[in-house]
């Protein structure tokens, strides 16, 4: 069986004619696809968008960067269990009271493997991150800090990626890397196209990505000559033939 995962903005999602195109196809070959959904948002808002963009009900779902993954709406708790290892929630959230500058986001957004919050200046954006990251590394606590050019800061399990959780499925399922495709836009999915795994990157995908591949690209990776769901259409005609 073929493994799908796709993040959803700007990659399945984005271009509305052409998620439906992809829907069609993949409807008329449903049992032979896993569908992964995965992405940077909360499950909330995940299955909000997953509604109004009447986008089929995938297999899995890997939410908030990596950190949660879930199928028919129940948290996969092997998962839960390796991100909770050298994770330290309770200590994280205290250490981030230093910052007053951080207003945690709203509880849908939050995890236990994840704390998000927002910062009121996106100038200070840079200074607060570099604060941040020397508070952790002198507190010795194992987290990532993940900043988003909206001024976001997430703070999750040092494994919690896109491409972890994905590679946790690929071997779950013990589906082969020319069996799995990968599609993204955004930083926040180079760790997927770092996996052993093919891998599509849509024509409108961000910089940090165009960059990556430039550098890092090879025979597993695709760059589509379209958009969005196009873009996917065209790499599983490139990569599977179907
Ligand atoms: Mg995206």
């Amino acid at each position: 069986m073929n493994l799908l995962v796709t993040d959803l903005d700007n990659t399945l999602v984005g271009d509305h004619p052409a998620t439906l195109a992809l829907n069609q196809q993949l409807q008329s070959k449903r049992s032979q696809f896993c569908l992964v959904y995965a992405t940077e948002s909360s499950y909330a808002s995940t299955c909000e968008l997953i509604a109004q963009n009447q986008l089929l009900a995938p297999d899995y779902l890997i939410t908030g960067i990596g950190s949660e993954i879930y199928r028919n709406g129940i948290i996969d708790l092997d998962w839960a269990e390796y991100l909770s290892q050298n994770w330290d929630k309770i200590a994280l959230a205290s250490l981030t009271q230093q910052f007053s500058q951080l207003k945690p986001q709203s509880s849908n957004q939050q995890n236990p493997w994840k704390l998000s919050f927002s910062l009121e200046s996106v100038t200070e954006t840079a200074s607060i991150f570099h604060a941040l990251q020397q508070k952790l590394a002198e507190s010795g606590l194992a987290a990532q800090i993940i900043l988003s050019s909206n001024g976001e800061v997430d703070i999750l399990p040092q494994t919690s990626t896109k491409g972890n959780a994905l590679t946790y499925l690929q071997k779950r399922l013990k589906t082969p890397a020319d069996a799995t495709l990968v599609c993204g836009d955004a930083r926040h999915d180079i760790s997927m196209f770092q996996q052993d795994v093919r891998g599509v990157i849509v024509a409108n995908a961000q910089s940090e990505l165009l960059e990556w591949y430039r550098e890092f690209g090879g025979k597993n990776h695709y760059l589509a000559s379209s958009g969005c769901a196009w873009g996917i259409l065209e790499g599983i005609e490139y990569f599977w033939g179907l």
